[in-house]
C-alpha cells in the first residue's frame, strides 16, 4: 500500500522571471491551489520580497535556489538562511545539478546548507541525480549515494519522532530541461533505492515520512503516471513551472 505522504510539487524558476512575469504566473496557477496538494516555489533572490507578499495568506511555501552554509561574514554574493527567514522563506534548495556543475558544489557542502537551512527552520529540498555518463556505466547508485550520504550523516541530529525538516528530490541530469524524462519505471527505481538506503541509515519511520520528489521534464503530460508510482511524492519543476497552465496542471496531476 502507498503510505500516506502528501505530495509536494515544486517550481523552480532558475534564472527566469520579472516583476510583470512573476505576477502573472503567480495569479495564473493559485486558483488551482488547495490543501490536498503542497505548492511551492523558487523565484531568484531578488524576488523573494514580491513573491512573498503575492502569496500573503495563500496555501503556498516558497524560497530561493541556494542559500549559504555560513551565518555571515566575508562571503560575497552569499545570502544566509537569517536573511531568507526575514522573508518568509519556508523551504530551500540545495545541490541542485547546475549547482554542482557551475560552482562546483560538493556533496559536504550540499551538507553543510542542508545543516544551515533546517537551523533555521528552513526545509531544504536536497537535489541528487546521475549524469547520463554515470547511468551508462552503472553507477547510479554509487552516484547518489556520494551525494545523499553526507547529507543524512550531518542532518540526522535534527530527527525528532522519526521525522526530519527535509525534502529529498530525485533529479537524473540527463532528464533537465532535455525534454527526455526518466520512466516512471526508472524514476520509481531510484526513489525506491533512496528509500531503501534512509532505511538502512535512519530507520524505517524517517524512510517511510521522507518525501522523494522526482525531477527532470516533468510536463502535464506525463506527471500523473510519475506520481502515480510508490515512492514518488511530487516533483520539481523547472521549464513547465514557468507556465500558470502547465504548473496547474501538473498540481492537478498530484491529487
Ligand atoms: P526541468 O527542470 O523540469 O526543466 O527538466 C527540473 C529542474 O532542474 O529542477
Amino acid at each position: 500500500a502507498k503510505m500516506a505522504r502528501k505530495k509536494l510539487v515544486a517550481g523552480n524558476w532558475k534564472m527566469n522571471g520579472n516583476f510583470d512575469a512573476n505576477e502573472g504566473l503567480i495569479l495564473g496557477f493559485l486558483a488551482e491551489v488547495d490543501e490536498q496538494v503542497d505548492v511551492s516555489v523558487f523565484c531568484p533572490f531578488p524576488y523573494l520580497a514580491q513573491v512573498g507578499k503575492l502569496l500573503e495568506g495563500q496555501q503556498v511555501a516558497f524560497g530561493s535556489q541556494d542559500v549559504s552554509a555560513k551565518a555571515s561574514g566575508a562571503y560575497t554574493g552569499e545570502v544566509s538562511v537569517d536573511m531568507l527567514n526575514e522573508f518568509g522563506v519556508t523551504q530551500v534548495l540545495v545541490g541542485h545539478s547546475e549547482r554542482r556543475q557551475y560552482h562546483a558544489e560538493s556533496s559536504v557542502t550540499v551538507a553543510e546548507k542542508a545543516v544551515a537551512a533546517i537551523s533555521g527552520g528552513i526545509t531544504p529540498i536536497v537535489c541528487v541525480g546521475e549524469t547520463l555518463a554515470e547511468r551508462e556505466a552503472g553507477r547510479v547508485e554509487e552516484v547518489i549515494a556520494d551525494q545523499l550520504d553526507p547529507v543524512v550523516e550531518q542532518c540526522a541530529k535534527f530527527i525528532e519522532n522519526g521525522v526530519w525538516n527535509l525534502v529529498i528530490a530525485y533529479e537524473p541530469v540527463w532528464a533537465i530541461g532535455t525534454g527526455v524524462t526518466a520512466s516512471p519505471e526508472q524514476a520509481q527505481e531510484v526513489h525506491a533505492m533512496i528509500r531503501a538506503r534512509l532505511n538502512a541509515m535512519l530507520g524505517a519511520e524517517v524512510a517511510q515520512s521522507t518525501r522523494i520528489l522526482y525531477g527532470g521534464s516533468v510536463k502535464p503530460g506525463n506527471a500523473s503516471e510519475i506520481f502515480a508510482k510508490e515512492d514518488i511524492d511530487g516533483g520539481l519543476i523547472g521549464g513547465a513551472a514557468l507556465s500558470s497552465d502547465d504548473f496547474s496542471g501538473i498540481i492537478r496531476a498530484a491529487r
